[in-house]
């Protein structure tokens, strides 16, 4: 599974509805957070997520995206937690985040480790990549990417066994592309019964930003893009000034990244209550657009809709 789930999705300051920022994408038991605004720690009480998560990683440093984090460790730390955290950002990080880790915990029961990264870089996982490129919002400033890697190409059991191989271990090797020999001395190619590999998914967050290029690559043929839209088109010119993005913005760059689909978030407070207005700005630009509301969850499907595998 792979879902990502909306903590906070006002820009600058919480709202009676809306929090300051926080994502989590939750895959296969693990939980990553991207930034940590203010009150995370009760947003994710509110929406079920699991406190046993050892990784942030923060998209730049301003205070709308950490201020929660003092509140957060300290609350893990009189859980008595024991497992190491890391914490990621851009240049600054150790700096600015260790700071916050002083601020509110007087004694820690466990280590947080703190890694800055490069703006274009890639940490590289078990099973997918976690990517970085610099948006246009601070001079440090990054966005992320989830990419999976590909998957093996779908196994047919109907023509392993029409040609007599036994299930069992000959199965796997066939299916990770191995070509085998039968007891009766025939070799069979995977490609026989194999499918080609087919493409993981992947998740692009921005952090705060304006349109720029190198978002468009990195979100190029994504599945989702979370993109901030702070403003309507009526303040693009502020928009422009304050490093942010216009819900049309945002929109033109998923149009031109071609995702397969837009969430807008980081909207400025006189949307909070009612976001129709920058919902139909964007939409005339870009289809499949929704714009997040804190506690929202979508989970993220294979593009060949062909479910697990
Ligand atoms: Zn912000
Ligand atoms: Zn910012």
């Amino acid at each position: 599974m792979l879902d990502v789930v909306f903590l906070g999705t006002s820009a600058a300051r919480p709202t009676v509805e809306r929090n300051v920022s926080s994502i989590v994408l939750e895959r296969d038991g693990e939980t990553l957070m991207f930034d940590c605004g203010e009150g995370t720690q009760r947003q994710m009480m509110r929406y079920g997520i699991s406190f046993a998560l050892d990784e942030i990683f923060f998209t730049h440093f301003h205070a709308d995206h950490v201020l929660g984090l003092t509140g957060l460790l300290r609350t893990l730390g009189l859980q008595g937690r024991t497992d190491p955290m890391r914490l990621y950002g851009p240049a600054g990080a150790r700096r600015v985040l260790g700071e916050a880790l002083r601020l509110g915990v007087e004694r820690s029961s466990f280590d947080v480790e703190i890694v800055e990264l490069d703006r274009t870089g890639c940490l590289p996982r078990r099973d997918y990549d976690l990517v970085t490129f610099p948006t246009d919002h601070t001079r440090h400033s990054i966005g992320y990417g989830l990419v999976e890697h590909e998957r093996l190409g779908r196994f047919d059991p109907d023509r392993a066994r029409q040609l007599g191989i036994p299930e069992g271990p000959l199965w796997g090797r066939l299916h990770r592309g191995e070509a085998v020999r039968l007891d009766d001395g025939r070799m069979v190619d995977p490609a026989e019964l194999v499918g080609p590999s087919r493409p993981g998914r992947t998740v692009v967050y921005t952090g705060d930003t304006r349109p720029c290029q190198a978002v468009v690559d990195a979100a190029s043929g994504a599945d989702l893009l979370i993109h901030e839209a702070t403003f309507g088109q009526e303040e693009s010119d502020r928009a422009g000034e304050t490093g942010h993005s216009t819900a049309i913005g945002a929109a033109q760059v998923a149009l031109a990244a071609g995702v397969r689909r837009l969430v807008v978030t980081h909207l400025s407070a006189r949307y909070s209550r009612d976001a129709r207005e920058l919902l139909d700005q964007a939409r005339s630009v870009f289809k499949e657009i929704v714009v997040a509301r804190d506690g929202l969850r979508m989970t993220v499907p294979y593009a060949d809709a062909s479910g697990q595998g």
